[in-house]
């Protein structure tokens, strides 16, 4: 089946690997409403990220991409208040569950959680994995201002442990003090302050590190964690936030310190950074069994991505854990 679609279309690796991505986004219609239309990138992200069906499928076929695993961008089910999150938040993961039963062979899904009601997200997650066969969840930036470390969201780590599933954390927009006291003087003349070009960075690679400091992986010892864009710069930081910190958690006798606990916990994709050195420097910090493809399509998009695959200079056997063999293993997927 997999040879039959890649054969119609341009291989994107000469090989004929199988691509799976897994930082890739669309937009589901009643979060759009709730959000009063969805902005950031433009018309043509927008209806990309509306597009459930044929240009989905095109751009995948002409890059070459065999399959993504989708999660709803900023903010998803996030957006719900406690009340209404309980109806319409499971009521947006079946309508994503849908749409991938129509090509089960192409997609795969993170759930989206309300989490301003962190029991309800967790017991959503629950239903997610258990009767929509979703891999995980993918959580955005700042929930009610605050980062997704702190211990009143711990119901959704203490589930996804249980249920042995990642849990994605994706970047949203920055905190509005920290947009006043940091990014403003720059905002008008460059959005991307905000987002991709420095705002979403600061505030993921702020998430990651206050998961470490906060503990949650010394009570949930088996917790599993994806960063994007090839670990939001913590991998280029490692050696400094490590001597820095000094021993984090004392672990059975053990001062554990912030690499040991990241390198641990953490997968790191692709995603929206296509870089030989960013990637050789997450390969060594990391090892090669925990760093994953993926695009970040549609604000990426699909072809820059499977042509910088071409030209890696990594060993065969690296390049297919990081094509595949990384995902089917963290995500447990048949395909
Ligand atoms: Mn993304």
């Amino acid at each position: 089946m997999k040879l039959e679609i890649r054969e119609q279309k341009t291989m994107a690796t000469k090989d004929g690997s199988q691509i799976i991505a897994i930082e890739e986004h669309y937009l589901d219609i009643d979060v759009d409403a709730k959000v009063n239309k969805m902005a950031g990138g433009g018309e043509k992200t927008r209806k990309r990220l509306l597009d459930l069906g044929d240009l989905r499928v095109k751009e995948m076929d002409e890059a070459g991409i065999d399959i993504q695993v989708l999660s709803h961008c900023p903010p998803g089910a996030q957006a719900f208040d406690p009340k209404e999150a309980q109806e319409r938040a499971p009521a947006v993961n079946n309508r994503l569950h849908k749409f991938i039963q129509t090509k089960p062979d192409r997609f795969g899904g993170f759930a989206t959680l309300p989490t301003r009601a962190p029991e309800l997200a967790a017991d959503e997650l629950e239903r997610c994995h258990k009767e929509l066969g979703f891999h995980g969840a993918i959580v955005h930036g700042l929930t009610e201002g605050e980062f997704i470390d702190m211990p009143r969201f711990w119901p959704i780590f203490k589930r996804a442990e249980a249920l042995d599933i990642p849990i994605y954390i994706h970047p949203g927009r920055p905190h509005p003090a920290v947009i006043d006291a940091y990014y403003k003087d720059y905002v008008e003349k460059y959005r991307s302050i905000l987002s991709a070009g420095w705002g979403f960075t600061v505030e993921t690679a702020t998430a990651g590190l206050r998961m470490v400091l906060s503990g949650v992986f010394d009570k949930y010892p088996n917790l599993k964690i994806i960063l994007g864009h090839m670990g939001e710069g913590l991998p280029f930081l490692m050696w400094r936030i490590n001597h820095s910190f000094g021993p984090i958690i004392p672990n059975q006798g053990e001062m554990t310190g912030f690499k040991d606990i990241f390198t641990k916990h953490f997968h790191i994709t692709t995603s929206g950074n296509f870089s030989d050195s960013a990637l050789l420097c997450t390969m060594m910090e990391m090892g090669s069994d925990r760093i994953i493809y993926s695009v970040d399509w549609p604000y990426v998009e699909n072809t820059p991505g499977t042509e910088w695959l071409e030209t890696l200079s990594v060993s065969p056997e690296d390049k297919q854990k990081i094509l595949n063999g990384n995902a089917k293993k963290l995500l447990k997927m048949n395909c």
